[in-house]
């Protein structure tokens, strides 16, 4: 909903519940529905997760606000006297050149704090603040992400790790679950007590009985519907190592999850997990009379569902849009057409990152090659998506019409060629690429391997040498002319 301003969803709540603020800042309203109480009830996780990327700065408090790359403490910490307490960002940006205030910065901050402020990029079209997930390289928001954010949480508040905390157990049992995103959340929602159970739809006056609706005989909780209801019941004790690892009788559903996560058989709390949130869309099926699964087949496509998710989810690569076949070697562009090649490097103990681009022509022949030094970013990611801003200015700035531009960062390429300005820390950059490069007659961005990377590879490598920016044109360095050379077709 944050990120989709426009659906139907968002209007509806925002008309109801927060008609002069966003979402993050609503209030609990007691006479919301259910579903607006879920939702209330995730922001608190979403808010934790959740950084402002600068845009012009206009919206973002220096002091109230979290927007610092830091990973633990987001908001600023240097006392900042001299600065009224909804004093905006915006004052720190220089409009007219699209950067830092670097002097002002310099001043007025802690040490450790100004280093962070000069290594936000910043995009020369000023965009507006846009609030992003800090927890994912996409800035898309996971369920994953988020449960490693509270398993992280509850690990850093556990005393010891010979004492380890039952709720840091709980939350990393959840997100180890080798199962689908839809079944673990669920559990988790599960172990929250977060569903729309008869008994919580009850305790918030939605429904006039809690009573479940299959056996009429007992309130209807998360435990009830997976575990406790009669036929339920009689279904677990088919299974002979359900049934048994379980004692004494749980009293909630987060001792029935805790006692599968202790049970050491590979898969058996999966299997549990599963079947349990099965049994909840069955339930869910019959009480608004769709056909249900019969419960004796619920463990076999259980272990189905098991089965096909293990197969699919060996490796978890990152996925390449358009991809091209795998190529060991740069190869040259088309005629008239230019290939532009960039790469970054970090250099974590001097604080600084270098970009490296290469432009070369149908012969392998350089036009331009670039080596540059930056304050060091915050994320690999940022600075590959610096150096592509960099490469794609570098080819226009020479005047050339046709390019193909190459790296070997696939998250950036994917949000390039995806047009996602929008969800990641580096959106604002995609945004000045894709506005720079529309001036080409032709463009493409490729991802390649790094073995065809190579000669980008070593002029970013290069800016460790010399803090100052070096341009070479239809000529390059004597080191880096032999990795030319060994590119040429
Ligand atoms: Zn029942």
């Amino acid at each position: 909903m944050l990120k989709n301003p426009d659906s139907l969803c968002h209007r509806v709540f925002k008309a109801r519940f927060f008609p002069n603020c966003s979402i993050l800042e609503a209030s609990n309203s007691a006479s919301g529905s259910y579903a607006w109480k879920s939702i209330l009830s995730a922001r608190s996780v979403v808010r934790k997760g959740v950084v402002w990327r600068i845009g012009d700065g206009k919206t973002v408090c220096i002091k109230e606000d979290k927007w610092l790359p830091d990973q633990v403490y987001k908001s600023v910490t240097s006392p900042l006297p001299s600065i009224p307490p909804d004093a905006k960002v915006s004052l720190l940006i220089d409009e007219v050149n699209g950067c830092w205030k670097d002097e002002e910065v310099r001043q007025l901050f802690l040490p450790h704090e100004v280093k962070q402020i000069l290594s936000i990029p910043i995009s020369s079209r000023l965009p507006h603040d846009s609030l992003i997930w800090s927890k994912t390289p996409s800035g898309i928001f996971s369920t994953r992400s988020a449960y490693r954010l509270l398993a992280n949480e509850a690990s850093a508040s556990s005393p010891s790790s010979s004492n380890p905390h039952p709720q840091r157990h709980l939350w990393r049992g959840v997100w180890m679950l080798r199962t689908s995103n839809k079944v673990k959340h669920f559990i988790w929602r599960a172990c929250n007590n977060s569903l729309p159970t008869l008994d919580n739809l009850f305790r918030h006056q939605i429904v006039s009985s809690d009573c479940c609706n299959i056996c009429n005989a007992h309130p209807e909780d998360i435990l009830h519907v997976v575990w406790s209801c009669s036929e339920v019941t009689n279904m677990w004790k088919e299974l002979s190592w359900a049934h048994s690892s379980v004692s004494p009788p749980p009293g909630e559903f987060t001792n029935l999850f805790s006692s599968f996560l202790q049970v050491r058989e590979d898969y058996r709390v999966e299997i549990f997990s599963i079947a349990a949130w099965m049994l909840w869309t069955r339930r869910n099926s019959i009480r608004l009379g769709r056909p249900a699964r019969p419960l004796n087949q619920i463990f076999f496509e259980a272990g189905r569902l098991l089965r096909d998710f293990l197969e699919a989810h060996d490796e978890d690569p990152v996925p390449v849009l358009n991809p091209v076949p795998i190529q060991a070697k740069w190869t040259a562009p088309t005629q008239a057409r230019y290939k532009v090649n960039f790469d970054a490097a970090l250099f974590n103990h001097i604080d600084a990152a270098g970009l490296g681009i290469i432009i070369r022509d149908v012969n392998g022949a350089v036009i331009g090659a670039l080596s540059m030094r930056i304050p060091l970013p915050h994320s690999v990611a940022i600075a590959e998506a610096l150096a592509c801003r960099r490469a794609v200015q570098f080819a226009a700035k020479i005047g050339l019409h046709e390019v193909t531009i190459e790296g070997d960062a696939a998250v950036v390429i994917n949000a390039i060629n995806a047009g996602d300005t929008e969800h990641s820390s580096y959106g604002h950059i995609v945004g000045d690429i894709l506005a720079q490069a529309a001036f080409f007659s032709f463009f493409e961005f490729r991802y390649v391997n790094r073995s065809c990377n190579r000669v980008a590879d070593s002029l970013a490598k290069r800016a460790k040498l010399s803090p100052d920016l070096q341009v070479w044109l239809e000529d390059c360095p004597q080191d880096v002319a032999t990795l030319v050379l060994d590119d040429v077709p």
